[in-house]
C-alpha cells in the first residue's frame, strides 16, 4: 500500500502549531466578549444554496473554489468556504431576526479549493464576528476597533495596517460599475483571460484579481468616490470621523472591494508585509442585503473574518503550558501507590503525568522529555514509611514528603518543591 498523506493543502495542528492556533481563538474569544459577543457554531457543510445565493457566482469562491458534493440522499451540499453565510442563515432558522441586534463570534475550518501555498490552504481556519441588526456607521467602527484589539492583543497590532474604502449604496455601485465597464471595455485586450469574462458580468471583481497585468489596468481605474450619493457619502464621513474619535487609525484605499459579492458601504482589510502575497490577516466589510437572500427580513450587518494560519504565523512566543510533574515509580507495588499521588495532583491542579512501563532510568529520561518541573520518585521503601522523594529538576533539590503532602509541597513553593 502506498503511504498516506493529508490531502493537499491541508495539515494536521500538532504540539507548538495547536498551541498557536489555541492562543489565536482564546484571545479573540477574550476580546470579542468584553464587546458583548458570544459563539455560534454552525455546520461544517450546509445546502449549496446558502453560498450560491450569497457570495455570487462571478466570485473566485463560487466559480471555482468550492468544495460541492452530492450526498446520498441525492442533495447537493457544500464544505462552507465561509462563515457569514451560515451565520445568517442560522440568524434566519433560529427565528432571531426579531431578536436584533444579535453580535456573534465564530471560530472554525473553512474549505477553499484554491493553489495551497504558504499562508493558503484547502482547508483552513477562521475566527469572525457578525453584527446583525445596525445600521449606524457606529456599529462598524465599533467591530472595526474589535478587529484592532483582537490584533493587539495577540501583539501584532503594530505590524498590521488598517486599509478602508466605501463600496456605496447601490446606486453609487450603479454608477461606478459603468464608469469601470467603460474604462476596462477600451482595454479588454490587455486584461487576463478571468477579467475580459468578468468584464459585463462583475467588473467590481476585476478589481480584486490577483493576476498582474489586471493589477496594473485595476491601478489606474475610477474610483468610486466621486460616484457617492449623498446618503454613502454622510455614511462614509461618519464611519471615519466615529474611527477618528475611537483613535483606530486607517489608511484609505479606494482599491478595497473584497472577495465576495454581499458587501457594501464598508470594506476595509488588516494587512501585513511580513506574509508576502497572503498579506490579508483579518477583513470584512458591511453586507445590508445577505440576511434577505436567506429568507429573512431586510438586515443590516457588518462583520470580519481573520485567517488564523495567517494569524498564528505572525505571533511571537505564545504562553507554554505549564510545566508537569512526573511520578516514578519503581516496583509493582509503588506503581499502585503512584496513581494514588497522580490523581491528587490532578485533582489539586496540577499538570501530572507517568509513563507506564520502564526501568528508573527511562522514566527519569521521559520526564526529562517531556520537560518536567518535578518528579515524584516512589519505592517500596517509602511505601512502607508513608512518604516520596520529590525532587526538583531544575535545582536538583531532593525532599522527603509525606504520600499525601506533594500538591501541598508544590503549591507552598518549599525547597524541593519551589
Ligand atoms: P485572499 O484575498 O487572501 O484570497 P479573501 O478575500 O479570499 O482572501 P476572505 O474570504 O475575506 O479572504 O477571508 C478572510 C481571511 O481568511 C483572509 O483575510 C485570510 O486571512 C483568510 N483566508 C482566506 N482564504 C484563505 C486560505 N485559502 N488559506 C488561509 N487563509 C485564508
Ligand atoms: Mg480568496
Amino acid at each position: 500500500m502506498s503511504s498516506l498523506q493529508p490531502v493537499r493543502g491541508t495539515h494536521d495542528l500538532i504540539g507548538e502549531e495547536r498551541r498557536r492556533f489555541n492562543h489565536v481563538v482564546e484571545t479573540a474569544r477574550r476580546i470579542v466578549g468584553l464587546y458583548g459577543f458570544d459563539e455560534w457554531s454552525t455546520p461544517v457543510f450546509e445546502d449549496t444554496r446558502v453560498f450560491s445565493r450569497s457570495l455570487g457566482d462571478t466570485s473566485d469562491v463560487v466559480s471555482k473554489e468550492m468544495y460541492t458534493f452530492e450526498d446520498r440522499g441525492g442533495e447537493s451540499l457544500t464544505l462552507r468556504p465561509e462563515g457569514t453565510a451560515a451565520i445568517c442563515r442560522a440568524l434566519v432558522t433560529n427565528g432571531l431576526t426579531q431578536s436584533l441586534p444579535q453580535k456573534v463570534f465564530y471560530a472554525g475550518p473553512m474549505f477553499r479549493y484554491e493553489r495551497p501555498q504558504k499562508g493558503r490552504y484547502r482547508q483552513f481556519h477562521q475566527i469572525g464576528a457578525e453584527l446583525l441588526g445596525s445600521a449606524e456607521p457606529l456599529a462598524d467602527a465599533e467591530v472595526i476597533a474589535m478587529g484592532r484589539d483582537v490584533l493587539h492583543a495577540l501583539g501584532i497590532g503594530d505590524e498590521v495596517v488598517l486599509e478602508l474604502n466605501t463600496l456605496g449604496d447601490s446606486a453609487s455601485r450603479d454608477a461606478w460599475r459603468t464608469a469601470l465597464i467603460a474604462y476596462f471595455s477600451e482595454r479588454r485586450a490587455e486584461l487576463s483571460a478571468d477579467s475580459q469574462a468578468r468584464l459585463e458580468r462583475n467588473p467590481l471583481r476585476i478589481l480584486d484579481s490577483k493576476a498582474p497585468q489586471d493589477r496594473a489596468l485595476v491601478a489606474d481605474s475610477p474610483t468610486i468616490a466621486q460616484f457617492l450619493t449623498p446618503e454613502a457619502q454622510a455614511f462614509w464621513d461618519g464611519l471615519r470621523s466615529t474611527l477618528d474619535t475611537m483613535g483606530v487609525r486607517f489608511r484609505e484605499n479606494p482599491r478595497i472591494v473584497r472577495g465576495l459579492d454581499y458587501y457594501g458601504h464598508t470594506a476595509f482589510e488588516f494587512v501585513t508585509e511580513r506574509l508576502g502575497a497572503q498579506g490579508t490577516v483579518l477583513a470584512g466589510g458591511r453586507y445590508d442585503g445577505l440576511v434577505a437572500e436567506m429568507g429573512g427580513p431586510a438586515t443590516p450587518a457588518i462583520g470580519w473574518a481573520g485567517g488564523i494560519e495567517r494569524l498564528s504565523m505572525l505571533l511571537e512566543d505564545v504562553p507554554a503550558e505549564p510545566r508537569p510533574v512526573a511520578v516514578v515509580p519503581m516496583g509493582a507495588d509503588a506503581q499502585a501507590a503512584s496513581l494514588t499521588v497522580l490523581q491528587g495532583l490532578r485533582a489539586a491542579g496540577i499538570r501530572a503525568e507517568t509513563s507506564y512501563r520502564g526501568n528508573m532510568k527511562r522514566r527519569m529520561e521521559r520526564a526529562n522529555r517531556m520537560k518536567a518541573s518535578h518528579v515524584v520518585v516512589i519505592g517500596s521503601d517509602e511505601i512502607a514509611r508513608g512518604v516520596v522523594q520529590l525532587k526538583n529538576l531544575d535545582s536538583g533539590q531532593q525532599a522527603e514528603i509525606p504520600f499525601d503532602g506533594v500538591a501541598a509541597a508544590l503549591q507552598a513553593g518549599s525547597a524541593a518543591g519551589g
